[in-house]
């Protein structure tokens, strides 16, 4: 996807890279591959590179323009963070994209994360003369506060992750008095709301979009691949609680499948955006080319 319309909002990716990225037996501790290999037969060749049999995975922000404010969604991995390969490729695109789309980095109003990982945070802050700063300086940035707790909290006992990434990207933002550390039932103008799908990490949401009857919904990393429609059970190497995320994947992608709600998985290859329906107790994943 390049463009979305779900009512009255707009919603445009921002690609940071995509590509092929890791192999699904690398990714997934319950990886089986025959089941795969079955599976792969029958979903959208897009998912999988032929040639290495890496999973093509993309990092994006979804821009969302509504009739009042102008959102960002997860903020990729960011420029300068010192991170080592692979995390390390350059950030040109994004900025070229962010542009293309009519963005400046003072026009934008809110800053979403779907939680606080690595590659879903970066952009929210830049390095200005040796600090980190907000990069969006008119933007309320949205934590749910557990989640932001809980990475605190790591923090401070010394783990890495998430070391670094809570100090770079996240604490600046409460520093600057940029951040509303919200709860489940946060909504920005009945026009965005939370679902908690917490597992992948400590308290990850996914971000509800409505508008006038139409339903998107921004799912983080509730899953990373559309093999894990096949298989709810797979949860991956980065998982905080395996067990937890598969139980939100199953129940979120229940309440989700047979409707009309437009899922936008951050790290899904373009057209990015899809259905899910049911199948048992499996669900099937296809891409809107809308
Ligand atoms: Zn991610």
């Amino acid at each position: 996807m390049k463009q979305l319309q779900i009512g009255d909002v707009t919603i445009t990716s921002i690609i940071e890279r995509d590509g092929p990225w890791r192999t699904p037996a690398a990714m997934f501790p319950a990886y089986d591959a025959d089941l795969a290999a079955r599976h792969l037969a029958t979903l959208d060749p897009e998912i999988i590179d032929p040639v290495t049999g890496m999973m093509v995975i993309t990092y994006q922000t979804f821009v969302v323009r509504t009739p009042h404010h102008t959102i960002l969604v997860d903020t990729c991995t960011g420029e300068d963070k010192g991170y080592p390969a692979p995390m390390d490729f350059p950030k040109t695109r994004y900025l070229e994209e962010f542009k293309a789309a009519g963005l400046s980095f003072d026009t934008i109003d809110y800053v979403f994360c779907t939680h606080l990982h690595i590659d879903h945070c970066g952009w929210n802050t830049v390095l200005r003369d040796g600090r980190w700063v907000p990069t969006f300086p008119n933007a309320k940035y949205i934590f749910h506060k557990r989640e932001y707790a809980a990475w605190e909290a790591a923090t401070a006992e010394g783990k890495t992750p998430p070391g670094e990434v809570w100090r770079m990207n996240c604490l600046p933002i409460v520093e600057a008095g940029q951040a509303l550390l919200v709860d489940d039932d946060y909504s920005l103008d009945d026009t965005i709301t939370l679902t908690p799908t917490p597992g992948h990490s400590p308290c990850h949401c996914c971000v509800n979009i409505f508008s006038r009857g139409q339903r998107a919904v921004v799912t983080g990393d509730m899953m990373h691949h559309a093999l894990q429609c096949r298989e709810p059970d797979w949860s991956t190497i980065f998982c905080w609680d395996s067990a937890q995320a598969a139980a939100s994947r199953r129940s979120f992608l229940a309440t989700v499948a047979d409707t009309a709600t437009l899922l936008l998985p951050v790290h899904f290859p373009g057209p990015t955006a899809g259905h899910v329906t049911t199948d048992g107790d499996r669900f099937n994943w296809r891409f809107f080319h809308g």
